[in-house]
């Protein structure tokens, strides 16, 4: 049973049964009351003939009735201006009628079936009419009498038949209205939950764009924003995966495509040794070739490793100052820069520093690395550094050829580089700043590039690397 049917049969059904309920209990006491009171009326003027009748048969000279009645008729005949209006009927103890007031109809009632002075009522249905018969058992002049009276209660038969149909149809209007109302207010609170079935629906067949309109902050409001946050964040993270997976598609494709190029000229110069008888210099030329080639696909398999491994890696921090870290990186680098005679200006200040260290170092290589690629021959790198807000800065400046500022938002893909052939040609594979920003990230830092086409490029490095005074 859907849930909207439940809802609408149950209020329904509890509006329409605490209103009968409660017509049927009002009717019926109304009824009663009346009815008692009718009863309680009757009582009363049969109590009366009867003390009447006793009165006028006994002697006694308080009375108006100097004489005592010889007979009971006497003492009607005298009495029956008194009790006008009434229907009686007084009757032997055999059921022989002595005297009747009207001709109202009776039904018979045996003395025997009476107590003595007890009153004794009934209602009786003739025809369309309801009538009330009151009998009492009395002892008059030393004979057994019944005392009768009769008093038609069609009146209030009628008007509770009257009343009862009032009901029934105040009960259908009142039905009408309320499964009117309720059918409105059951549409609109399943609407939303309409809605939110629709929008699971489309999640589910992977349209995670759907979203629930429902600004009520009852329950189902507090429902349709949950849902709607948790479709947010679905959404997002559905987003991230298929980013993810397009870009490891991208790494796996630009990863073959660099291997294919050094792969192709190695099986090329291996054929050409082994088909054709070469001279000595050729022969040590392609097998240099093919040593050069694959020490390329070594490092190129070095690097690719380091770059899944250290994307989520976690940090092994360890205290050290910042002059320390940069001259190890700088007598790495020292041979290289020689060679093309570039200068180095190091920063004068020191200061405690966190990092991995042999992480922290790789990033300088790469980075110092590139700077001396980009200034070539007697170029210049300017390294500073210092501290603000928790944070440790390291930048480097080199005096070199600069990039596009719209590829620098490129840079630090994989496989990524600014002049292809440029890149190739001095070793790299555009590996470096890849596994720069990962080592960057697991230090929760930043890298961050400034760089102008023939003026040079600042790459400045950012993280949480400030030794407090507990030396933590
Ligand atoms: P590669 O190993 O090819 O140097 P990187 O990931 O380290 O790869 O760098 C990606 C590309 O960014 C480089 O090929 C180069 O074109 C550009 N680049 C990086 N650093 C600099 C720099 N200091 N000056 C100019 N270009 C740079």
């Amino acid at each position: 049973m859907k849930l909207s049917w439940k809802i609408f049969s149950n209020t329904f059904l509890v509006v329409l049964f605490s209103l009968t309920l409660e017509g049927v209990v009002l009717l019926s006491m109304t009824f009663h009351k009346t009815y008692l009171l009718e009863v309680e009326r009757e009582k009363e003027s049969i109590e009366n003939i009867h003390r009447e009748l006793v009165t006028v048969l006994a002697y006694d000279s308080s009375t108006l009735y100097k004489e005592p009645m010889k007979s009971i008729e006497e003492a009607i005949d005298v009495l029956k201006d008194n009790w006008q209006g009434r229907s009686y009927r007084i009757s032997d103890e055999s059921g022989l009628v002595i005297f009747q007031s009207d001709d109202a109809e009776f039904s018979d009632r045996e003395a025997g079936g009476l107590s003595p002075y007890r009153i004794k009522y009934s209602i009786e249905k003739k025809g369309d009419g309801y009538f009330l018969q009151m009998s009492v058992l009395a002892e008059l002049l030393g004979e057994s009498v019944i005392i009768e009276t009769h008093k038609d209660l069609t009146q209030i038969f009628v008007e509770k038949e009257d009343q009862q149909k009032i009901f029934i149809l105040t009960v259908i209007a009142v039905g009408i209205l309320s499964a009117l109302i309720n059918a409105v207010n059951v549409i609109k609170l399943t609407k939303p939950i309409h809605k939110l079935i629709y929008a699971v629906k489309k999640i589910r067949s992977g349209d995670y764009t759907e979203r629930v309109k429902y600004k009520e902050k009852d329950e189902v409001g507090i429902l349709a924003s949950d849902f709607n946050n948790m479709a947010e964040q679905l959404e997002e993270k559905i987003k991230l995966l298929k980013e993810t997976a397009k870009k490891q598609e991208e790494l796996a494709g630009s990863l073959a495509h660099e291997i294919r190029t050094p792969l192709t000229a190695m099986i090329g110069y291996a054929d050409l040794i082994k088909r054709s008888k070469m001279e000595e210099e050729d022969f040590l030329y392609a097998v240099n070739y093919i040593i050069s080639e694959g020490k390329r696909l070594e490092a190129l398999s070095n690097r690719m490793m380091q770059l899944l491994i250290e994307k989520n890696a976690m940090p092994n921090y360890t205290n050290s100052t910042v002059q320390i870290l940069l001259d190890d990186a700088l007598e790495a680098m020292k041979p290289v820069f020689d060679k093309k005679n570039i200068t180095v200006k190091k920063p004068s200040v020191d200061f405690p520093v966190r990092a991995d260290l042999e992480l922290m170092k790789n990033v300088l290589l790469n980075i110092l690395d590139n700077g001396g690629k980009a200034a070539g021959m007697n170029g210049e790198i300017t390294i500073e550094a210092g501290c603000k807000e928790g944070n440790v800065w390291i930048s480097i400046k080199d005096n070199g050829i600069g990039m596009p500022k719209e590829e620098i938002s490129k840079i630090r893909e994989a496989f990524y580089r600014v002049d292809k052939s440029r890149s190739r040609a001095e070793g790299g594979a555009g590996l470096g700043l890849a596994i720069c920003s990962n080592i960057m990230n697991i230090h929760k830092g930043e890298m961050l590039f400034d760089s102008e086409v023939g003026k040079g490029t600042t790459v400045t490095l950012i993280w949480k690397g400030i030794v407090d005074e507990q030396g933590v």
